[in-house]
């Protein structure tokens, strides 16, 4: 399938009317950055500080900054005081956006293993108090709200540095150039790359064609519907053409995952991993200590499932509560709602949250990437480059992301005003900065750490999670990473280069099928102290506009690459062809795809026969269902059947054994679970309309 047929099934407008073909406004700028979290806003402001007359502008696909933001958090402000300056007091006077909301400073740090039986899911009475490694040591850090850290960053940079920020737009496709005519990004780091930062030694590969460059993005269109078919309201998305594109989408942005792959910039790393985060925020009248942080390991997570939970006491009697757990789980019948739900049933929990005295105001969760060093594609791409998450530069053994994704936006923002005043496209200066900055360093002495959860690797004896944190300890007291070994995350090489561009994921190979897995019997909820998802999700405020085509793409893997050529679309001064309403699924593009039904039906096939339909328990917002498919075909409606002669057809028989795959896309929370989870992999999550989605204010 070729790239023009791609994006019109992946950019909201796609394939049932020739959207590519509708002419679309160009609007030009020195620097584009995809993302207004830590990473994109460092960045942004940056490079104003550095240059304030180059033009540089922010998509965020979040209807305001910071409302697609879920984090711990606890800061680590040195990035912040790079940015910004050291002294906070400072700030308001200087920036004119009021106080910077930095919560509390960072307290007593405590680690505890809480007991319990995981197959029952039954706590245990105990919390026992265990070594709290050296990086979780939280002198000078905050406890805040990420989601109202952004928005205020978001404000300083708008409002005191001038750069133009635009929430509600998302970017949907990246626009590549027609000709192949720059240097690969591999050229002088082929075989360096692998040595120096993943540890994949490989042979170096000489072989080094030209390449497109990246022109810019495409945000989406608006006003499309249901039926593909564009309402009183379409308007074309923009085509924002820049000298430079900086990608901060955070932990698998779905225009990073396609540039990933498009540049092959994996070529020498380990796939990446990823945890999934679950959180809460409630506020306590009793046992509040302002600064607290505790972290848990145990209950409810058993002792082949990486991960476990925090409770940090923010500022104004809030308690940030979550659970990170490692997406290589095993047991496709885990739900991470549910055992973070039952992780609150364990007395050290409960007794915080009684209902007398507390009540529940957030919820939400957000994947993180885990892989580290070994799993960071190369940074840089013809004509821009990744930062922050969107490379995935989380220090995990600290739980800990904004500093760095801060970290790498200060860095390639210094990389990108350098190569503009120079009329360069590359930012191959950043990558080398990245090689001698503290950020390095820093992910390389823990780089070890995650990958030991699998020690000895991947045999049946694993020693699991003890023998993770058993070798964590020895490496973060006494070796710190000068060890001559790189732990892989993959079983051999094979294995590596199956999975490295994303598809199939690490995460979803470690699934098991239910015929060696055993159900987990979760006791009923105890609300208000758990609740069922339903009623967590709706504290979630997520809105989309619910006649536009789903942004969870089923799709194939080969058309889960996400890139258009510039002659593929059409710009407003190139005049007007043809009207969008004549033009119509009748073209060969939906005309060859016979095999959409049989997506759908392969999709409940695999999921429901070997996984027990995995996504109902792991999408954290009720957004798959497996039902009995009870209609008899229904004749399409004249419209229908005048413009979808082959979608109607599909619906009819895309179910498997009477069961059917529903979405509810209208629920989702853009937390990209399921796209890197699904054992079929056949999800792709693609930005919907600007705007839609979860308003986080305080997580
Ligand atoms: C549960 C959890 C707990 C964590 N705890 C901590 C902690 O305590 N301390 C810490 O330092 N770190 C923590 N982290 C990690 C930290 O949150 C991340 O490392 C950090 O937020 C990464 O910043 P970023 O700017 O790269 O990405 P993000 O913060 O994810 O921001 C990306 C932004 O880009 C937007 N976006 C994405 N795609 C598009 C698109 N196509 N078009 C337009 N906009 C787009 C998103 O809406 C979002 O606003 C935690 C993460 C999680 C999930
Ligand atoms: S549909 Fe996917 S991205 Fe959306 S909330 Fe569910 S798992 Fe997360």
């Amino acid at each position: 399938m070729n790239g023009q047929k791609v994006i019109r099934r992946l950019l909201s407008t796609t394939s049932r009317f020739n959207a590519l073909q509708t002419p679309r406004a160009t609007d030009s700028t020195d620097v584009l950055i995809v993302g207004a979290g830590p990473a994109g806003l460092a960045a942004a402001i940056r490079i104003k500080q550095l240059k304030s007359d180059l033009r540089v502008v922010v998509l965020e696909k979040g209807g305001e900054v910071g409302s697609h933001i879920l984090s711990g958090c606890v800061l680590e402000p040195t990035a912040l005081y790079d940015l910004l300056g050291k002294d906070l007091s400072t700030y308001s006077s200087k920036y004119g956006c009021g106080e910077p909301p930095l919560g509390v400073k960072a307290g007593r740090s405590e680690m505890v293993w809480l007991t319990g039986d995981t197959s029952s899911m039954i706590p245990g009475q105990r919390a026992i108090r265990i070594p709290h490694p050296p990086q979780m040591n939280n002198k000078g850090n905050f406890i805040i709200s990420l989601s109202a850290f952004t928005r205020w960053l978001g404000r300083v940079a708008e409002e005191h540095y001038g750069v133009e920020v635009y929430p509600g737009f998302a970017g949907a496709g990246v626009v590549y150039s027609d000709e192949s005519t720059e240097d690969s990004p591999w050229v002088e780091w082929g075989g360096k790359w692998g040595k120096q930062v993943t540890g994949v030694n490989i042979p170096p590969d000489n072989q080094h064609p030209q390449v497109p460059r990246v022109l810019g993005v495409l945000t989406n269109d608006v006003g499309i519907s249901k039926s593909y078919t564009p309402n009183s309201t379409y308007t074309p998305g923009l085509f924002f053409q820049s000298k430079l594109t900086l990608l901060a989408e955070g932990a698998h942005g779905s225009l990073s995952k396609s540039i990933i792959a498009k540049f092959s910039l994996r070529k020498e790393s380990e796939p990446q991993t990823y945890g999934f985060g679950i959180k809460e925020v409630w506020s306590v009248n009793e046992g509040h200590i302002p600064g607290k942080i505790i972290h848990t390991l145990g209950f409810p997570l058993d002792k082949n499932t990486y991960g476990g939970g925090w409770i940090y006491h923010m500022d104004n009697n809030l308690i940030s509560l979550g659970l990170v757990v490692g997406v290589d789980w095993e047991n496709p019948y885990k739900s991470p709602y549910k055992d973070f739900q039952m992780m609150k049933h364990h007395p050290f929990i409960r007794s915080l949250l009684s209902p007398s005295t507390s009540n529940r105001l957030a919820y939400g969760a957000r994947t993180l990437t885990e892989g580290g060093l070994q799993s960071l594609p190369l940074l840089h791409f013809p004509g821009g480059a990744l930062i922050g998450d969107s490379a995935g530069t989380v220090n995990v053994a600290k739980i800990k992301g904004v500093h760095t994704a801060m970290g790498t936006g200060i860095l390639a923002a210094n990389a990108a005003t350098e190569a503009l005043s120079s009329n360069s496209n590359s930012l191959s200066t950043y990558t080398s900065s990245f090689l001698t900055s503290p950020i390095h360093s820093e992910l390389y002495s823990i780089r070890n750490l995650r990958p030991s959860f699998h020690f000895p690797s991947f045999t049946k004896h694993h020693l699991g999670v003890l023998g993770g944190i058993l070798y964590s300890g020895i490496d973060s007291l006494f070796l710190k990473g000068r060890t001559p070994w790189t732990f892989r995350h993959t079983q051999n090489e094979e294995e590596r280069k199956q999975s490295v561009d994303s598809a199939p994921s690490l995460d979803s190979l470690r699934t098991k099928p239910t015929s060696v897995t055993n159900p987990i019997q979760y006791p009923p909820f105890e609300p208000p102290l758990s609740t069922d998802l339903l009623t967590s999700l709706s504290l979630t405020d997520t809105f989309h506009e619910e006649d536009q085509p789903e942004h969870l793409r089923l799709l194939t893997l080969p058309e889960a690459k996400i890139g258009v050529n510039l002659s593929e679309i059409r710009l407003e001064d190139e005049g007007e062809e043809e009207s969008p309403s004549t033009s119509t699924s009748t073209t060969p593009d939906s005309q060859s795809q016979p095999s959409r039904s049989q997506h759908r039906q392969n999709h409940v096939r695999i999921n429901l026969s070997h996984y027990a339909g995995l996504l109902e328990r792991a999408c954290p917002a009720g957004v798959y269902e497996y039902v009995e498919d009870t209609s008899s075909p229904s004749p399409p409606s004249k419209n229908e059947t005048e413009n979808h002669p082959q979608e109607n057809e599909d619906e009819n028989k895309s179910s498997w054994k009477n069961k059917k795959l529903v979405i509810n896309a209208q629920n989702c929370i853009h937390c990209k679970l399921c796209d890197i989870k699904v054992p079929s992999q056949d999800i792709t999550w693609s930005v919907p309309e600007g705007g839609g989605g979860p308003k986080y204010t305080i997580t």
